[in-house]
């Protein structure tokens, strides 16, 4: 044998027991949660709270790389100062810095711990927002179902709010994924690299009550394609402006993701701060009786309502919509409706993408999140 040959045989021997020892850390099996569609004669609205007493709509970014990593990353060249400063001259109210396993601290008047978990060759990222700890292991190699439902439980433990990053870029998580993982809270279906509306849809459609976010995952803030791209939007009301209000808003969707145009993405800050403080934003989302009524500030071009398994339910575009413009725009909720969500294109043709409807038992409570059951058989192994 080679001295190269004898190399290669110690650093195959390595890869073997480090994947191993990664396998037996992670070895609990799960069983899949079942797909079951919402059912229930109510519906959860995650907007009802909006025509109750003054509030008013936060600019968010918990999607955003610093220099934390040295040029490990290609977020080189970003310090915190300046994604807090562009971030800042662009109108935003929360930034949060999502380092790769790292809780970076930002001077934002509401500070919200955030950072990105994960390391391996699929990009099965994961978000955790109000993190408390920062979990360090990962699997490298092409995750398994019940790997990735393990380190969702895990990173649930450390975290407030768990979100399944730019699922459908690399196949992070398939569509089987979708329907079968749980025990998270939110879907980034908005990302500047990928968008996940499709992925979206396949775990609302199996009952799973994931609400939006959506993120720039900027590298670097003096690219202009790379900020003010994907926004979240956060509704809080005057006074609540602690961490727990965001999550809050957050988990229960009082929220919605803004995915601005191609030419707003190409132009400079100052052109992308007047584009964005022109949109219109939502005014009110009702379930009256049998009638979801939407109703923005402002104009819009057209109102897509998508229902279970991404189906096209309803198109009302400007010249089919009332005339005046402060009537909502209502979409008759039918028996087999188990969720409903808008898209709605603005004027310039950005869009904006509300959270769900959804049919639920318990008046005003959101469907639960069904539980992680661990397989028995090999629960030994799982400590
Ligand atoms: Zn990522």
């Amino acid at each position: 044998m080679t001295k190269k040959q004898r190399r290669r045989g110690v650093a195959v021997l390595v890869l073997l027991l480090l994947a191993g020892w990664t396998l037996f850390r992670l070895m609990p099996f799960y069983l899949p949660s079942e797909a079951v569609p919402f059912n229930g004669v109510f519906w959860y609205n995650p907007y009802e709270g909006l025509t109750r007493g003054e509030g008013k709509w936060l600019r968010t970014n918990f999607h955003a790389h610093s220099n934390a990593w040295g040029k490990m990353t290609n977020g080189s060249k970003n310090t915190v100062s300046d994604i807090m400063a562009k971030y800042d001259s662009l109108g935003y109210d929360i930034i949060g810095i999502s380092d790769y396993q790292h809780i970076t601290a930002t001077p934002c008047a509401v500070f919200i711990p955030v950072y990105e978990h994960g390391f391996n060759i699929m990009k099965t990222h994961q978000g955790c927002l109000g993190a408390r700890k920062v979990y360090g292991c990962d699997v490298i190699i092409p995750q398994t179902r019940s790997q990735k439902q393990h380190i969702i439980n895990i990173l649930k433990e450390r975290s407030e709010l768990v979100v399944l990053n730019h699922p459908g870029w690399m196949g992070g998580y398939s569509v089987r994924n979708m329907q079968q993982l749980t025990g998270y809270d939110l879907i980034e279906v908005l990302n500047d690299f990928w968008k996940s509306e499709d992925l979206w849809d396949v775990a609302l459609s199996s009952g799973k009550p994931v609400m939006m976010i959506a993120g720039d995952d900027a590298h670097n803030v003096f690219k202009p394609t790379d900020i003010a791209r994907d926004l979240t939007m956060i509704y809080v009301r005057s006074g609540q402006l602690k961490p727990q209000h965001i999550y809050d808003a957050l988990k229960n969707g009082t929220a919605y993701g803004l995915e601005v145009t191609r030419r707003a993405a190409r132009s400079m800050v100052p052109e992308k701060r007047r584009g964005l403080d022109s949109l219109p934003v939502l005014q009110s989302c009702i379930v009256r009786g049998d009638s979801l009524c939407v109703l923005l500030t402002g104009e819009a071009l057209e109102y897509t309502f998508i229902g279970q398994d991404g189906i096209i339910l309803s198109t009302v575009s400007e010249n089919t919509a009332e005339p005046d413009k402060d009537l909502p725009i209502i979409y008759k909720l039918q028996p087999q409706d188990t969720y409903v969500r808008v898209r709605i294109l603005l004027r310039d043709s950005s869009l904006l993408y509300l959270n769900p409807v959804m049919r639920t038992a318990h008046p005003g409570m959101k469907p639960p999140m069904p539980e992680a059951r661990k397989r028995q058989l090999f629960t030994i192994f799982a400590q």
